[in-house]
């Protein structure tokens, strides 16, 4: 039998990392648990570590390493701790780790994630902030040393279930007309621009089909989730935006479709359960089971497909655009994006407020070429800086 595979989860309190150890707890003589991170969750990366024998526990919030010691020693739990931005990195990349779930998220998880990559780790990225923010420098540094990645966001997921893969396992873009990208539209598809003045997060957040972080929930409600997921698929698998469809498709039932030249389309279909994605990754080549109850095609009844609306979604447009420009500008477009968000899910920004302080800052700061990750930090905090003097001039108003 071969050994056991030691994997490392980069966010392991979040909706992807627990998901993950749902998925792991099923094959225990599959994989190891070697180390686990949260942002500032004590209590419950002490569990999680417990529960599941992880030999490292990491708290981004290095002021927290005492109390998760602490924790971890009340639970007999034997994990050295790591801490702080430099502690995820050496998560990220120990010698015995073979693969990584990078599930942090936003930006935060950008410089482990790339560690991870640096490491040369089988690489299951959820964090597609990371990819968005510096695509040139990701997908060089996955290329140079090695990496192999593995897409756990359930389109491209499905995209790169579609599709060819070289003698060395990477995904080609041979032969490929379009990416049919699929989206359920979100909580907010059929209501019209005029109601959604003063929608509260839980109402952004209640997801029609996917229970997810409250992040991610809100780019789902205002459609930049699929405008970032547009930007991913680029990087992922090498193609223009024009090849680029967003399909709206309410059931999500298909999570995504590849077309090729001769006229066939590949789908993959499945319930929505991040379980399979994450399965699939975890034991690819090989297929596992996922603990997702499955398909029922006979109660499913009809599947249906819609045009994406940018005028009442405008997150969706500016990704377009902000991809088209390249350069550090999808940087900016996510920096802005986090900012905004967080002060929406704060209630000090109105739901529509979101997208248009995306775009001003757009407007306001002006993009660069990439050549190092610096010109994408540098960027991120600029834009970041705008974003929140735009929020502050708008609060009031809110309250
Ligand atoms: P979540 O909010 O549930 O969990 C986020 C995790 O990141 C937590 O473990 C948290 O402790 C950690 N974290 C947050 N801020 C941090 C910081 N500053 N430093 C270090 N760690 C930090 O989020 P989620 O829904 O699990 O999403 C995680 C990522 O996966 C996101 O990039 C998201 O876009 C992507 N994703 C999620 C889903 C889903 O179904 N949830 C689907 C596709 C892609
Ligand atoms: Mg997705």
């Amino acid at each position: 039998m071969t050994r056991a595979q030691n994997i490392a989860i980069l966010g392991a309190t979040g909706s992807i990392g627990r998901s993950t150890l749902d998925v792991i707890a099923r094959h225990s003589s599959r994989f190891r648990v070697v180390a686990l991170t949260a942002s500032r969750r004590v209590d419950e990366l002490a569990e999680l570590c417990a529960r599941h024998g992880a030999l490292y526990a990491c708290i981004a919030d290095a002021s927290l390493a005492a109390p998760l010691q602490r924790r971890l020693h009340e639970r007999g739990a034997s994990a050295t701790v790591l801490a702080g931005a430099e502690g995820l990195v050496q998560a990220a990349s120990l010698p015995e780790v073979d693969s990584v779930m990078a599930a942090i998220v936003g930006a935060a998880g950008l410089e482990p994630t790339l560690a991870a990559a640096r490491a040369g780790k089988k690489l299951l990225l959820a964090n597609k902030e990371a990819l968005v923010m510096a695509g040139p420098i990701f997908m060089d540094t996955v290329r140079r040393h090695g990496a192999t990645l593995l897409p756990i966001d359930s389109e491209h997921n499905a995209i790169f279930q579609c599709m060819p893969v070289t003698a060395a396992g990477l995904p080609t873009a041979s032969g490929i007309r379009r990416i049919l990208l699929t989206g359920s539209g979100g909580p907010f598809r059929s209501r019209p621009r005029s109601d959604l003045g003063a929608v509260s997060p839980e109402e952004a957040c209640a997801h029609p089909n996917w229970t997810m972080g409250r992040k991610i929930s809100v780019d789902s409600a205002t459609m930049m989730n699929k405008g970032l997921e547009v930007i991913e698929a680029h990087w992922l698998f090498g193609v223009v935006p024009e090849q680029i469809e967003v399909v709206v498709h309410p059931q999500s039932v298909i999570h995504s479709m590849v077309e090729y030249a001769d006229g066939s389309v590949l789908a993959q279909l499945g319930n929505p359960d991040m379980r399979t994605p994450i399965a699939q990754a975890l034991a690819y080549p090989e297929r596992i089971d996922a603990g997702v109850p499955f398909l029922d095609v006979f109660g499913i009844g009809a599947l249906t497909f819609e045009q994406p609306d940018f005028e009442r979604f405008p997150g969706l447009r500016l990704a377009y655009e902000a991809l088209k420009a390249g350069g550090t500008v999808p940087a900016i477009l996510n920096a802005a994006n986090e900012t905004a968000v967080a002060a929406f899910l704060e209630g000090r920004l109105a739901f529509l407020q979101i997208s248009e302080v995306i775009e001003e800052t757009l407007q306001s700061i002006p993009g660069g070429e990439i050549g190092t990750l610096e010109d994408v930090l540098g960027a991120d905090s600029r834009a970041r800086a705008h974003a929140r003097t735009l929020v502050g001039r708008r609060c009031s108003r809110v309250a």
